[in-house]
C-alpha cells in the first residue's frame, strides 16, 4: 500500500459515518453546537479526503447506472443551505460523477403566479424521481418553511401545517420505492461573508451574487430557527435528514459523497438477468 493511501471504507464504517450526521426524528438539532468548520468522523486530511473522494465517484457512477438498467428503484437527494453555503459546488463535485442517462438537477427559485396558485407541492412533484432515476433538487419544497416563514410570504397558519404535509409526500415517495436522502450543508456566517465578498469582487463570480442575499444574511438567526425547526420536525426513518459541516469543502464533498454511497450501498440494485439464449451469441457479419 503506497504513502498515505487507504482503501475505500466499508460498508460498516459507510454506515455509521452516515448515523452520526443523521438527525434523529423528532429531535430538533441544535445549530448553534455544530461547528461548521468541524470536520466530524473523519480523521485524514484534504488529500486523503479527495483521494477518497475519487474513488467513491467511481462507485456512485456504477451504483447510478446500475439502477438504470434495473429501473426498479430511484432516489431523491435534496440540498438545502444559506446562499453561498456549496450547494452548486457539491453538484459539481460529487453528483457530476452521475450521468446525465438517468440523472437530473433541478433548481427552485422564487415560485411563479401560477405556481403560487396551486399548493406548494405541486411544482415539486414533477420532478420526483421514476424508476431508475436519481433527482437533485437544488433548494427544495422545504424553502416553503423556511424562506417563506422568515420572510413572512405566509401566515404561519399556511406554513406550521407543512412540516405534516411534507413527511405526508415523502412518505409516499419511500413507498413507491424512492431513497430519500436531505442535507444541510451549515456554513458559518463568516464563511458566508467571505465567499459573497468572493462573489463580488471576482469578475467570473459575480453573476452569482444578488443584492438580496444581503438582506436575508441580516436575518441569518431567523433563518437557523427555521433550518432547526425543519429538520428536527422533517427529519424521517424514510426520508432522514444530514447535517453537514460545510466551512471546508472537502469535507463537505466526502461527507456528502460517503451518506450517499452508503445509502446506495443498501440499495444494491442489479444488472438485469442474462438471456440465456444470448449467451455466445456472434454479431452476423
Ligand atoms: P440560487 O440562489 O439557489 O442560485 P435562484 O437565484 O434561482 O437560485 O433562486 C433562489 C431564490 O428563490 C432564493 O432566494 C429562494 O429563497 C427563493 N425561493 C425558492 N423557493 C421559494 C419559495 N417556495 N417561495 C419563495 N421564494 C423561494
Amino acid at each position: 500500500m503506497g504513502k498515505g493511501h487507504r482503501p475505500a471504507p466499508s460498508t460498516e464504517e459507510l454506515a455509521a459515518f452516515a448515523e452520526s450526521r443523521r438527525v434523529l426524528p423528532g429531535r430538533r438539532p441544535d445549530l448553534g453546537a455544530v461547528d461548521p468548520a468541524g470536520t466530524p468522523g473523519y480523521d485524514g486530511n484534504k488529500a486523503s479526503a479527495k483521494r477518497e473522494l475519487k474513488q467513491l465517484r467511481d462507485e456512485l457512477f456504477t451504483f447510478q447506472t446500475t439502477m438504470w438498467a434495473e429501473r426498479k428503484h430511484s432516489m431523491l437527494i435534496v440540498l438545502q443551505a444559506m446562499d453561498a453555503g456549496g450547494k452548486d459546488g457539491t453538484i459539481r463535485k460529487v453528483f457530476s460523477a452521475f450521468s446525465l442517462q438517468g440523472a437530473r438537477v433541478t433548481g427552485f427559485g422564487v415560485p411563479t403566479e401560477e405556481e403560487l396558485a396551486h399548493d406548494f407541492l405541486w411544482r415539486i412533484h414533477p420532478h420526483a424521481p421514476g424508476h431508475g432515476r436519481v433527482a437533485i433538487f437544488n433548494r427544495s419544497h422545504y424553502e416553503d418553511v423556511l424562506v417563506v416563514r422568515v420572510a413572512n410570504l405566509a401566515p404561519e397558519s399556511v406554513w406550521r401545517p407543512r412540516y405534516d404535509l411534507i413527511n405526508d409526500w415523502e412518505h409516499s415517495l419511500a413507498a413507491a420505492g424512492t431513497t430519500v436522502l436531505k442535507f444541510m450543508l451549515h456554513v458559518s456566517r463568516d464563511e458566508q461573508r467571505k465567499r459573497l465578498q468572493k462573489r463580488i469582487d471576482e469578475p467570473e463570480k459575480q453573476w452569482k451574487f444578488s443584492a438580496g442575499d444581503l438582506d436575508v444574511r441580516t436575518q441569518w438567526d431567523d433563518y437557523m430557527d427555521a433550518y432547526a425547526d425543519a429538520l428536527g420536525n422533517c427529519s424521517t426513518d424514510e426520508a432522514p435528514w444530514y447535517l453537514i459541516p460545510a466551512d471546508h469543502k472537502w469535507y463537505r464533498n466526502l461527507a456528502v459523497a460517503r451518506i450517499v454511497a452508503s445509502a446506495a450501498r443498501r440499495m444494491d440494485p442489479q444488472l438485469p438477468a442474462l438471456e440465456p439464449d444470448l449467451v455466445g451469441t456472434k454479431v452476423p457479419a
